[in-house]
C-alpha cells in the first residue's frame, strides 16, 4: 500500500487521528513538522538558548532529535539529572544520552540530586519513612526536579526551558486538575503558561500535541535504544493518573483524535481564561522567595515546599533565611 503522502513509498504506519496511512519518511517528516508548529507559536526558534530537560526516555530523545532539525543546535543545551533510584538510574543510559546528543551537536549538563540536593531520592525516601511522613516517592523528585530546572534554566540564560511531555501526558493533566478543581493549575498549564516570578524560566512543552505512540515509533524508527526500566516508585503514584489513562486510551480508541481535540479545545478556554484572570488580579504580584532557598514558593508561604519536605523528613536543620 502507498504512502498518502509522498504517494511514492510504501506505507508503514497508520495515524488513526488523521485517517491517513504513512512511510516512515513521511511519518517522521509530519511529526517534525507539527513540533516546528507548536515551536513557532511558543516563539522557540527566536529563542537565543533553550534548555532541554532529558530523561533519557523516548520522549526526550524526540523532543532533542526534532528541536535541532530546525533549532540550531548550538542554541540548545541539555540537562539531565540522576535522581538516585537504586536499579533505575545505569550510567550506560547517560551515555546514551550523551552520544545522541554530541552526534546532533547538543551539550548536556549532567546534574543528580546526591550533588544539588545533598541526598539521593532513595536516601530522602528512607528518611521521610523513618519520620512516619506519608509523602511518596513521587512528590520528592516531582518537587527537587522542577527546582533543579530551573536553576539550571538560569544559570545557562535560557529563554525557555523545554520539556518532553506528550499530548498524553498532557490531556491526563489537564482531566486530573480539572476532576481537582484547581483552576489556576489548569490555565498554568496552557501554551502560554502565565509567569508569576521572575525566577522562573519559561517552561514550555513542544511535543505537547504528539501522541505517546508516535514517540515511541519515532524513537523506534530512529534507532534510539532508551530506557525500558519502570522506575521502582512508580506503584506508589496516586491511582487518580492511571485511571484517567484508562479512561483517555478507551475513548481514544472509539473516536480516533479525542486527545487532540481535548487539548485544542483547552487552550481555546485557557486562553479566556487567563485574561480574566490577570484583569482581575489588577497586577500580576511576584511569588514570594524561599526563606532558606531563596527559590520561588507560593503566595502566603515562608519557605518551599522542598524545604518543609526537608526539613520534616529531618534532612535540613538550617533554618536561616540567604538572600
Ligand atoms: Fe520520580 Fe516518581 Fe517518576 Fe520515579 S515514578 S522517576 S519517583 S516521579
Ligand atoms: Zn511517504
Ligand atoms: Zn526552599
Amino acid at each position: 500500500m502507498m504512502c498518502d503522502a509522498c504517494k511514492v513509498r510504501e506505507a508503514e504506519v497508520y495515524q488513526p487521528h488523521t485517517g491517513r496511512k504513512l512511510c516512515k519518511q513521511c511519518f517522521i517528516e509530519d511529526i517534525r513538522q507539527r513540533v516546528r508548529k507548536e515551536s513557532e507559536k511558543i516563539g522557540l526558534p527566536k529563542a537565543n538558548k533553550i534548555l532541554l530537560a532529558v530523561s533519557g526516555g523516548k520522549d526526550s530523545f524526540v523532543l532533542a532529535d526534532t528541536l535541532a532539525s530546525f533549532i540550531d543546535p548550538s542554541k540548545l543545551t541539555a540537562y539531565n539529572i540522576t535522581e538516585g533510584i537504586q536499579g533505575y538510574n545505569r550510567k550506560e543510559q547517560v551515555q546514551e544520552l550523551k552520544k545522541f546528543l554530541s552526534e546532533l551537536g547538543i551539550e548536556l549538563i549532567e546534574d543528580s540530586f546526591r550533588q544539588s540536593v545533598g541526598y539521593t531520592l532513595d536516601e530522602m525516601v528512607q528518611a521521610a519513612k523513618v519520620k512516619g511522613l506519608n509523602v511518596s516517592a513521587c512528590t520528592f523528585c516531582g518537587g527537587f526536579r522542577r527546582k533543579l530546572i530551573n536553576e539550571a534554566g538560569r544559570k545557562v540564560n535560557a529563554d525557555f526551558v523545554a520539556t518532553g511531555h506528550n499530548l498524553d501526558d498532557e490531556v491526563q493533566a489537564i482531566i486530573i486538575n480539572l476532576i481537582r478543581g484547581d483552576l489556576t493549575r489548569l490555565i498554568r498549564f496552557g501554551d502560554s503558561p502565565l509567569k508569576l516570578s521572575s525566577r522562573f524560566v519559561l517552561r514550555v512543552k513542544p511535543l505537547r500535541k504528539i501522541y505517546e505512540w508516535e514517540t515511541t515509533m519515532y524513537a523506534y524508527y530512529k534507532g534510539y535504544t532508551f530506557q525500558e526500566v519502570e522506575c521502582p516508585y512508580i506503584t506508589t503514584r496516586p491511582t487518580l493518573r492511571a485511571k484517567v489513562r484508562e479512561l483517555l486510551y478507551m475513548l481514544e480508541d472509539i473516536k480516533p483524535g479525542t486527545l487532540l481535540n481535548i487539548i485544542e479545545e483547552f487552550d481555546r478556554i485557557a486562553e479566556n481564561v487567563r485574561k480574566s484572570y490577570i484583569s482581575s488580579m489588577q497586577e500580576i504580584k511576584e511569588l514570594p522567595r524561599c526563606k532558606i532557598c531563596g527559590e520561588p514558593t507560593s503566595y502566603g508561604r515562608d519557605i518551599c515546599k522542598n524545604c518543609e519536605l526537608l526539613i520534616k523528613a529531618g534532612l535540613l536543620y538550617q533554618n536561616l533565611p540567604i538572600s
